[in-house]
Protein backbone atom coordinates (compact mmCIF):
# COMPACT_ATOMS: atom_id res chain seq x y z
CA UNK A 1 0.00 0.00 0.00
CA UNK A 2 2.83 2.34 0.97
CA UNK A 3 5.42 3.46 -1.45
CA UNK A 4 7.93 3.56 1.28
CA UNK A 5 9.95 6.52 -0.20
CA UNK A 6 7.64 9.78 -0.14
CA UNK A 7 7.10 10.39 3.70
CA UNK A 8 4.15 12.86 5.08
CA UNK A 9 3.02 13.56 8.40
CA UNK A 10 -0.04 12.03 10.09
CA UNK A 11 -1.92 11.36 12.99
CA UNK A 12 -1.64 7.25 14.26
CA UNK A 13 -3.30 5.63 17.40
CA UNK A 14 -1.41 2.75 18.61
CA UNK A 15 -3.72 2.17 21.22
CA UNK A 16 -7.58 2.97 22.46
CA UNK A 17 -7.80 5.46 25.17
CA UNK A 18 -8.12 9.53 25.77
CA UNK A 19 -6.95 12.47 23.84
CA UNK A 20 -3.65 11.50 24.60
CA UNK A 21 -3.51 8.55 22.24
CA UNK A 22 -3.57 10.59 19.13
CA UNK A 23 0.16 10.55 18.34
CA UNK A 24 1.44 13.23 15.37
CA UNK A 25 4.23 11.15 13.74
CA UNK A 26 6.28 12.94 10.46
CA UNK A 27 7.52 9.90 8.91
CA UNK A 28 4.25 8.09 7.71
CA UNK A 29 4.51 6.64 4.10
CA UNK A 30 2.26 8.41 2.03
CA UNK A 31 -0.51 5.56 0.79
CA UNK A 32 -1.19 4.49 -2.72
CA UNK A 33 -4.35 4.55 -4.84
CA UNK A 34 -4.98 1.23 -5.69
CA UNK A 35 -8.45 0.53 -8.20
CA UNK A 36 -10.86 2.90 -7.88
CA UNK A 37 -9.48 4.91 -5.32
CA UNK A 38 -7.60 8.40 -5.20
CA UNK A 39 -4.73 9.92 -3.27
CA UNK A 40 -5.84 13.44 -2.34
CA UNK A 41 -3.55 16.30 -0.79
CA UNK A 42 -5.04 17.05 2.27
CA UNK A 43 -6.49 20.84 3.12
CA UNK A 44 -8.55 20.61 5.88
CA UNK A 45 -10.53 17.68 7.66
CA UNK A 46 -13.47 17.69 9.97
CA UNK A 47 -13.53 16.65 13.57
CA UNK A 48 -16.47 14.95 13.94
CA UNK A 49 -17.74 13.50 17.63
CA UNK A 50 -17.98 9.96 16.31
CA UNK A 51 -14.01 10.34 16.23
CA UNK A 52 -13.62 10.39 19.98
CA UNK A 53 -15.76 7.71 20.66
CA UNK A 54 -13.48 5.32 18.36
CA UNK A 55 -10.56 6.52 19.90
CA UNK A 56 -11.64 5.78 23.02
CA UNK A 57 -12.51 2.03 22.45
CA UNK A 58 -16.12 2.34 23.66
CA UNK A 59 -17.75 2.25 20.00
CA UNK A 60 -19.30 -0.74 18.29
CA UNK A 61 -17.27 -0.07 15.58
CA UNK A 62 -13.09 -0.64 15.82
CA UNK A 63 -10.52 0.26 13.38
CA UNK A 64 -7.69 -2.64 13.35
CA UNK A 65 -4.76 -0.60 15.20
CA UNK A 66 -2.74 1.46 14.33
CA UNK A 67 -4.98 3.54 12.15
CA UNK A 68 -5.51 7.61 11.49
CA UNK A 69 -9.10 8.75 12.21
CA UNK A 70 -10.82 10.86 10.06
CA UNK A 71 -13.39 10.62 6.64
CA UNK A 72 -14.48 14.38 5.95
CA UNK A 73 -11.15 15.81 3.95
CA UNK A 74 -11.25 18.13 1.60
CA UNK A 75 -8.59 18.72 -0.74
CA UNK A 76 -6.60 17.84 -4.01
CA UNK A 77 -6.42 14.93 -6.35
CA UNK A 78 -2.85 14.44 -6.34
CA UNK A 79 -2.84 10.64 -8.18
CA UNK A 80 -5.60 8.33 -9.29
CA UNK A 81 -5.90 4.70 -9.36
CA UNK A 82 -6.73 2.61 -12.27
CA UNK A 83 -10.48 2.73 -13.33
CA UNK A 84 -11.04 6.12 -12.52
CA UNK A 85 -12.93 8.36 -14.73
CA UNK A 86 -14.64 10.93 -12.57
CA UNK A 87 -11.39 12.41 -11.30
CA UNK A 88 -7.74 13.51 -12.48
CA UNK A 89 -5.15 15.25 -10.97
CA UNK A 90 -5.52 18.84 -9.65
CA UNK A 91 -9.24 18.35 -9.12
CA UNK A 92 -10.45 20.29 -5.76
CA UNK A 93 -12.51 17.25 -4.12
CA UNK A 94 -14.00 16.56 -0.66
CA UNK A 95 -14.77 13.11 0.86
CA UNK A 96 -17.32 11.41 3.06
CA UNK A 97 -15.07 8.92 4.41
CA UNK A 98 -11.31 7.67 3.42
CA UNK A 99 -9.62 4.74 3.39
CA UNK A 100 -6.12 5.78 5.03
CA UNK A 101 -7.46 8.41 7.30
CA UNK A 102 -8.13 12.14 7.00
CA UNK A 103 -6.24 13.62 10.24
CA UNK A 104 -3.19 13.40 7.59
CA UNK A 105 -1.43 15.55 4.53
CA UNK A 106 -2.21 12.43 2.27
CA UNK A 107 -5.29 10.82 2.54
CA UNK A 108 -7.05 7.48 0.16
CA UNK A 109 -10.21 7.22 -0.49
CA UNK A 110 -12.63 4.69 -3.08
CA UNK A 111 -13.76 7.17 -5.70
CA UNK A 112 -17.49 6.41 -5.20
CA UNK A 113 -17.03 8.53 -1.70
CA UNK A 114 -15.13 11.34 -3.58
CA UNK A 115 -17.15 14.53 -4.65
CA UNK A 116 -16.67 17.58 -6.79
CA UNK A 117 -15.85 20.43 -4.48
CA UNK A 118 -17.32 23.47 -6.09
CA UNK A 119 -14.95 26.85 -6.12
CA UNK A 120 -17.20 28.79 -4.71
CA UNK A 121 -16.49 27.41 -1.24
CA UNK A 122 -12.90 26.56 0.54
CA UNK A 123 -11.79 23.75 1.43
CA UNK A 124 -12.09 24.77 5.16
CA UNK A 125 -15.69 24.57 3.74
CA UNK A 126 -14.79 21.30 2.20
CA UNK A 127 -14.34 19.36 5.41
CA UNK A 128 -17.25 20.27 6.78
CA UNK A 129 -19.61 18.94 4.54
CA UNK A 130 -18.94 14.54 4.60
CA UNK A 131 -20.54 13.62 7.53
CA UNK A 132 -22.25 16.49 8.87
CA UNK A 133 -24.63 17.60 5.78
CA UNK A 134 -25.20 14.33 4.79
CA UNK A 135 -26.10 12.90 8.12
CA UNK A 136 -28.60 15.72 8.73
CA UNK A 137 -30.26 15.37 5.13
CA UNK A 138 -31.10 11.42 5.96
CA UNK A 139 -32.53 12.57 8.72
CA UNK A 140 -34.70 15.00 7.79
CA UNK A 141 -35.81 13.11 4.39
CA UNK A 142 -34.96 9.37 5.07
CA UNK A 143 -35.86 8.73 8.89
CA UNK A 144 -38.17 11.81 9.37
CA UNK A 145 -39.74 11.92 5.83
CA UNK A 146 -40.24 15.86 6.38
CA UNK A 147 -42.68 17.80 3.99
CA UNK A 148 -42.36 21.16 2.76
CA UNK A 149 -44.83 23.26 4.95
CA UNK A 150 -44.05 21.14 8.09
CA UNK A 151 -42.25 22.64 11.19
CA UNK A 152 -39.02 21.40 12.26
CA UNK A 153 -36.94 21.56 16.08
CA UNK A 154 -33.16 21.43 15.40
CA UNK A 155 -32.43 20.95 18.89
CA UNK A 156 -28.97 21.30 19.01
CA UNK A 157 -28.43 23.49 15.80
CA UNK A 158 -25.09 25.51 16.28
CA UNK A 159 -22.52 22.47 15.74
CA UNK A 160 -21.56 20.98 12.41
CA UNK A 161 -25.11 18.68 11.97
CA UNK A 162 -27.50 21.43 13.31
CA UNK A 163 -26.13 24.16 11.14
CA UNK A 164 -26.51 21.65 7.91
CA UNK A 165 -29.94 20.35 8.95
CA UNK A 166 -31.32 24.25 9.33
CA UNK A 167 -29.72 24.91 6.10
CA UNK A 168 -31.49 22.27 4.13
CA UNK A 169 -35.15 22.10 6.16
CA UNK A 170 -35.30 26.13 5.26
CA UNK A 171 -34.38 25.52 1.74
CA UNK A 172 -36.77 22.81 1.68
CA UNK A 173 -39.57 24.75 3.14
CA UNK A 174 -39.98 23.80 6.33
CA UNK A 175 -40.46 26.44 9.74
CA UNK A 176 -37.21 26.10 11.12
CA UNK A 177 -36.49 26.79 15.19
CA UNK A 178 -33.21 25.70 16.62
CA UNK A 179 -31.47 25.80 20.15
CA UNK A 180 -27.84 26.79 20.73
CA UNK A 181 -25.76 27.18 23.85
CA UNK A 182 -24.68 30.29 23.82
CA UNK A 183 -25.10 33.81 22.33
CA UNK A 184 -23.08 33.58 19.20
CA UNK A 185 -24.42 30.00 18.59
CA UNK A 186 -27.75 31.33 18.02
CA UNK A 187 -26.64 34.10 16.16
CA UNK A 188 -25.12 31.76 13.90
CA UNK A 189 -28.56 29.46 14.22
CA UNK A 190 -30.76 32.35 12.95
CA UNK A 191 -28.49 33.40 10.29
CA UNK A 192 -28.27 29.78 8.55
CA UNK A 193 -31.50 29.40 8.03
CA UNK A 194 -33.53 28.96 11.67
CA UNK A 195 -36.63 31.19 11.81
CA UNK A 196 -36.44 31.27 15.86
CA UNK A 197 -33.80 30.13 18.19
CA UNK A 198 -34.01 29.25 21.99
CA UNK A 199 -30.87 28.79 24.23
CA UNK A 200 -30.71 24.98 25.47
CA UNK A 201 -29.29 26.26 28.58
CA UNK A 202 -31.99 28.54 29.89
CA UNK A 203 -33.98 26.81 32.53
CA UNK A 204 -37.24 27.35 30.55
CA UNK A 205 -36.53 27.19 27.13
CA UNK A 206 -38.82 24.00 26.54
CA UNK A 207 -42.07 26.68 27.74
CA UNK A 208 -40.36 29.25 25.21
CA UNK A 209 -40.68 26.69 22.60
CA UNK A 210 -44.02 25.84 23.37
CA UNK A 211 -45.80 29.21 24.12
CA UNK A 212 -44.09 29.39 19.95
CA UNK A 213 -45.08 26.64 18.75
CA UNK A 214 -48.71 26.63 20.36
CA UNK A 215 -51.21 23.61 20.78
CA UNK A 216 -50.66 22.14 17.71
CA UNK A 217 -46.84 21.04 18.46
CA UNK A 218 -43.51 20.42 16.05
CA UNK A 219 -43.87 18.04 13.97
CA UNK A 220 -40.26 16.88 13.52
CA UNK A 221 -37.37 17.21 15.95
CA UNK A 222 -34.06 16.73 14.71
CA UNK A 223 -32.29 15.36 17.89
CA UNK A 224 -28.50 15.91 19.07
CA UNK A 225 -28.74 15.12 23.08
CA UNK A 226 -30.71 12.42 23.37
CA UNK A 227 -30.27 11.33 26.57
CA UNK A 228 -30.82 14.96 27.77
CA UNK A 229 -33.62 15.92 25.39
CA UNK A 230 -35.71 13.22 24.78
CA UNK A 231 -38.40 13.00 27.50
CA UNK A 232 -39.04 16.49 26.91
CA UNK A 233 -39.20 15.98 22.97
CA UNK A 234 -41.99 13.83 23.65
CA UNK A 235 -44.17 16.56 24.77
CA UNK A 236 -43.50 19.13 22.18
CA UNK A 237 -44.32 17.04 19.25
CA UNK A 238 -47.24 17.27 17.21
CA UNK A 239 -50.09 14.48 16.14
CA UNK A 240 -47.93 11.94 14.06
CA UNK A 241 -44.86 13.78 15.15
CA UNK A 242 -41.28 12.33 15.11
CA UNK A 243 -38.36 12.70 17.05
CA UNK A 244 -35.21 11.47 14.86
CA UNK A 245 -32.46 10.82 17.09
CA UNK A 246 -29.12 11.77 15.91
CA UNK A 247 -27.06 12.52 18.80
CA UNK A 248 -27.23 10.85 22.53
CA UNK A 249 -24.71 9.55 25.24
CA UNK A 250 -26.50 7.84 27.68
CA UNK A 251 -29.78 6.56 29.05
CA UNK A 252 -32.45 8.68 29.97
CA UNK A 253 -36.62 7.46 31.33
CA UNK A 254 -39.27 8.73 29.36
CA UNK A 255 -42.81 8.18 29.22
CA UNK A 256 -44.08 5.96 26.39
CA UNK A 257 -47.00 6.90 26.49
CA UNK A 258 -45.93 9.97 26.03
CA UNK A 259 -46.20 8.59 22.13
CA UNK A 260 -50.07 7.06 22.17
CA UNK A 261 -51.99 9.47 21.97
CA UNK A 262 -50.21 11.75 19.39
CA UNK A 263 -48.93 8.40 18.02
CA UNK A 264 -45.64 9.91 17.42
CA UNK A 265 -42.70 8.36 16.92
CA UNK A 266 -39.04 7.90 18.14
CA UNK A 267 -36.56 7.38 14.96
CA UNK A 268 -32.71 6.55 14.97
CA UNK A 269 -30.19 7.55 12.23
CA UNK A 270 -27.12 5.89 11.38
CA UNK A 271 -25.32 7.42 8.35
CA UNK A 272 -23.10 4.61 7.84
CA UNK A 273 -26.45 2.18 7.39
CA UNK A 274 -26.82 4.33 3.99
CA UNK A 275 -26.29 2.18 0.28
CA UNK A 276 -24.32 3.31 -1.71
CA UNK A 277 -27.52 4.54 -3.90
CA UNK A 278 -28.66 6.45 -0.60
CA UNK A 279 -25.33 8.18 -0.65
CA UNK A 280 -25.37 9.53 -4.30
CA UNK A 281 -28.65 10.35 -3.83
CA UNK A 282 -27.68 12.71 -1.32
CA UNK A 283 -24.62 13.88 -2.96
CA UNK A 284 -26.79 15.09 -5.52
CA UNK A 285 -29.07 16.75 -3.37
CA UNK A 286 -26.33 19.02 -1.87
CA UNK A 287 -24.26 19.46 -4.69
CA UNK A 288 -27.40 21.33 -5.83
CA UNK A 289 -27.20 23.50 -2.94
CA UNK A 290 -23.72 24.18 -3.20
CA UNK A 291 -24.53 25.61 -6.64
CA UNK A 292 -27.51 27.48 -5.68
CA UNK A 293 -25.96 28.77 -2.93
CA UNK A 294 -28.33 27.65 0.16
CA UNK A 295 -25.48 25.37 1.55
CA UNK A 296 -22.75 27.41 3.06
CA UNK A 297 -21.05 25.36 5.39
CA UNK A 298 -20.16 27.60 8.75
CA UNK A 299 -16.48 27.41 10.22
CA UNK A 300 -16.11 27.12 14.04
CA UNK A 301 -13.30 26.15 15.81
CA UNK A 302 -9.65 25.32 13.71
CA UNK A 303 -6.76 23.32 15.05
CA UNK A 304 -3.35 22.46 13.31
CA UNK A 305 -2.11 18.85 13.11
CA UNK A 306 -0.47 19.55 16.58
CA UNK A 307 -3.16 20.32 18.72
CA UNK A 308 -5.41 17.53 17.85
CA UNK A 309 -5.74 16.38 21.08
CA UNK A 310 -7.56 19.74 22.13
CA UNK A 311 -10.00 19.01 19.63
CA UNK A 312 -10.96 16.07 21.05
CA UNK A 313 -11.27 17.05 24.03
CA UNK A 314 -13.26 20.38 23.38
CA UNK A 315 -15.49 18.70 20.70
CA UNK A 316 -17.19 16.71 23.92
CA UNK A 317 -16.47 19.25 26.72
CA UNK A 318 -16.55 22.45 25.15
CA UNK A 319 -18.26 25.33 26.07
CA UNK A 320 -20.48 26.25 22.59
CA UNK A 321 -20.27 25.17 19.12
CA UNK A 322 -20.34 27.79 16.87
CA UNK A 323 -20.18 25.99 13.47
CA UNK A 324 -17.91 22.92 12.30
CA UNK A 325 -14.64 21.93 13.76
CA UNK A 326 -11.65 20.94 11.75
CA UNK A 327 -8.21 20.79 11.53
CA UNK A 328 -5.85 23.05 9.20
CA UNK A 329 -2.89 20.62 7.05
CA UNK A 330 -2.11 23.12 4.32
P1 LIG B 1 -20.96 19.30 17.32
O1 LIG B 1 -20.54 20.07 16.12
O2 LIG B 1 -19.99 19.12 18.42
O3 LIG B 1 -22.30 19.99 17.90
C1 LIG B 1 -22.90 19.54 19.07
C2 LIG B 1 -24.23 20.25 19.20
O4 LIG B 1 -24.93 19.76 20.35
C3 LIG B 1 -24.04 21.76 19.40
O5 LIG B 1 -25.00 22.44 18.62
C4 LIG B 1 -24.34 21.93 20.87
O6 LIG B 1 -24.80 23.25 21.21
C5 LIG B 1 -25.45 20.91 21.03
N1 LIG B 1 -25.83 20.69 22.42
C6 LIG B 1 -25.08 20.82 23.55
N2 LIG B 1 -25.86 20.64 24.63
C7 LIG B 1 -27.13 20.44 24.19
C8 LIG B 1 -28.39 20.23 24.81
N3 LIG B 1 -28.51 20.16 26.14
N4 LIG B 1 -29.46 20.06 24.03
C9 LIG B 1 -29.37 20.10 22.69
N5 LIG B 1 -28.23 20.29 22.03
C10 LIG B 1 -27.12 20.46 22.78
O7 LIG B 1 -21.43 17.84 16.93
P2 LIG B 1 -22.15 17.34 15.56
O8 LIG B 1 -21.12 16.91 14.60
O9 LIG B 1 -23.16 18.35 15.17
O10 LIG B 1 -22.89 16.02 16.10
C11 LIG B 1 -23.98 16.14 17.01
C12 LIG B 1 -24.29 14.75 17.58
O11 LIG B 1 -24.74 13.90 16.53
C13 LIG B 1 -23.08 14.04 18.21
O12 LIG B 1 -23.50 13.33 19.34
C14 LIG B 1 -22.64 13.09 17.13
O13 LIG B 1 -21.95 11.97 17.66
C15 LIG B 1 -23.97 12.71 16.52
N6 LIG B 1 -23.89 12.24 15.11
C16 LIG B 1 -24.59 11.13 14.80
C17 LIG B 1 -24.62 10.67 13.49
C18 LIG B 1 -25.45 9.48 13.14
O14 LIG B 1 -25.27 8.87 12.08
N7 LIG B 1 -26.39 9.11 14.00
C19 LIG B 1 -23.88 11.34 12.51
C20 LIG B 1 -23.20 12.51 12.86
C21 LIG B 1 -23.22 12.96 14.18
P3 LIG B 1 -23.88 24.29 22.03
O15 LIG B 1 -22.47 23.90 21.83
O16 LIG B 1 -24.24 25.62 21.41
O17 LIG B 1 -24.34 24.19 23.46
Amino acid sequence: MATGKKLMRAIRVFEFGGPEVLKLQSDVAIPFPKDNQVLIKVHACGVNPVETYIRSGTYSRKPLLPYTPGSDVAGVIQAVGNNVSAFKKGDRVFTSGTLTGGYAEYAVAADHTVYTLPEKLDFKQGAAIGVPYFTAYRALFHSAHVRAGESVLVHGASGGVGLAACQIARAYGLKVLGTAGTEEGQKIVLQNGAHEVFNHREVNYIDKIKKSVGESGINVIIEMLANVNLSKDLNLLSRGGRVVVVGSRGPIEITPRDTMAKESSIIGVSLYSSTKEEFQQYAAALQAGMEIGWLRPVIGSQYPLEKVAQAHENIIYGSGATGKMILLLQ
